[in-house]
């Protein structure tokens, strides 16, 4: 197969591994469990080693398998470089652990997926001074900025509340600071929307999620997107700046985020989600249709005190979400009224299931603060927009109508 430039999102992901060449002409990138990798001569083991000829190390740092995947994420993004990691958070830890020092300061969002922003507050303990500011206003960012400021971190689509981030500004103001931009795509996928548009840097994917879709294996994601001018970072070490700038922040996170850090993918898992990604654009098809669909029929319900889902007019951000995403994503969250227990709510679902991962394939539901949110305690809580009956839909691909007789039948007590 020869490769054409202007295939479609899902003709890329289909067909990649077979641009390289697949063994024994299989269709799938076979899983290579191996963790060493053998060289019949050692002065070629030793150029590996030393980054002159490409090859596998040891399974750490790299596997065949996991670098299919990463090449597929890495087209998804267009990117110039994708690593992956055991997990979303560990793309994330890694970016920490390898790009920040004492004494720097980080702006970040304060909508943020909890396990982030618990992670921010490990940082914090570390000598990072971390500020977090509502995101929806560049106004908000930029107060924030110091001279030390190394990162700005944002969600597209914040989980659990909806609140899209003013990310074309913020990329536009990291870009004139000299800042490394992160945006977090989880919620969106690169079908819906490429961070590196709106100028990222770095741009993080939870495998988990939508792009392996099924629920099936952990798995994270760091694209480099070449948007951002590495010569402006500060905290690249002299030993990794042998190669052109282009390469200085991923060379960094290869070795200290992923190779240090140890928080590495494994090669089954790296097989579940490359097969979960072929169809990441009909997924995303289905579930942003189901959401809207259930979003409008809780909006019409006298039962339902607010929905949040950017897909609505009612939204804040309708009008971003709209300009920048080609549809507004499979999560949605609403309060009942007061008086309804959103326990026995729970309960009388049939085929939404009470659990705490998304983007899969089925639809799953979550009392936000009970949960997800517990630990944090409720200032946090109320401070991020979290009110206490929050319940979070991560909209699967049932037909459609089934899924709304699910919930039109839960809250009429049936
Ligand atoms: C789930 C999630 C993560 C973390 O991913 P894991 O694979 O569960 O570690 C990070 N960011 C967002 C927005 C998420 O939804």
């Amino acid at each position: 197969m020869t490769e054409k430039k202007n295939y479609g999102f899902t003709t890329t992901i289909l067909h990649n591994d077979r641009q390289k060449g697949i063994e024994h002409g299989s269709l799938h990138k076979p899983v290579h469990t191996s963790v060493a990798f053998g060289y019949a001569d050692a002065r070629q083991l030793a150029s590996v080693f030393q980054g002159k000829e490409p090859g596998f190390r040891y399974g750490r740092q790299g596997n065949p398998t996991v670098s299919a995947l990463e090449d597929k994420v890495n087209k998804m993004e267009q990117g110039v470089a994708t690593l992956c990691f055991a997990t979303g958070m560990g793309a994330i830890g890694a970016v920490f652990q390898a790009l920040l020092r004492a004494g720097d300061h980080v702006v970040s969002s304060s909508f943020l997926f909890g396990n982030t922003n618990s992670l921010w507050q490990t940082v914090a303990g570390q000598g990072v001074a971390v500020d977090f500011v509502d995101a929806t206003e560049v106004a908000n960012v930029a107060a924030a900025i110091k001279p030390n400021t190394r990162i700005v971190f944002v969600e597209t689509i914040a989980n659990p509340r909806t609140q899209v981030a003013d990310l074309k500004r913020i990329g536009e103001l990291c870009q004139e600071r000299g800042i490394l931009y992160i945006v977090d795509n989880t919620m969106t996928t690169p079908y819906l929307f490429q961070p590196k548009a709106v100028g990222a840097g770095l741009v993080v994917n939870a495998l988990t999620k939508s792009i392996g879709g099924h629920g099936n294996a952990l798995g994270g994601s760091l694209t480099d997107t070449g948007a951002y001018d590495w010569t402006r970072f500060a905290n690249i070490f002299e030993n990794y700046k042998k190669a052109a700038p282009a390469q200085w922040g991923i060379t960094q996170i290869r070795a200290k985020g992923l190779r240090d850090f140890g928080a590495s993918l494994g090669p089954e898992a790296a097989h579940h989600i490359a097969v979960g990604a072929e169809t990441l654009a009909l997924r995303m098809e289905r579930t942003c249709a189901n959401a809207m669909a259930l979003a409008e029929l809780l909006e019409s319900d006298e039962r339902v005190a607010a929905v949040y889902y950017p897909g609505l007019k009612s939204h804040p951000q309708h009008g971003i979400s709209s300009e920048l995403f080609r549809s507004h994503g499979s999560l949605l969250s609403f309060e009942l009224k007061d008086g309804i227990d959103c326990f026995d709510f729970l309960n009388r679902l049939k085929l939404a299931i009470p659990a705490s991962n998304l983007g899969d394939t089925r639809t799953l539901i979550i009392p936000v603060a009970h949960t997800i949110f517990f630990e944090m305690g409720a200032e946090r809580r109320a401070s991020m927009g979290i009110a206490e009956s929050l319940i979070r839909v991560s909209v699967g691909i049932e037909d459609t109508d089934d899924l709304l007789e699910d919930f039109s039948c839960a809250l009429e007590g049936c």
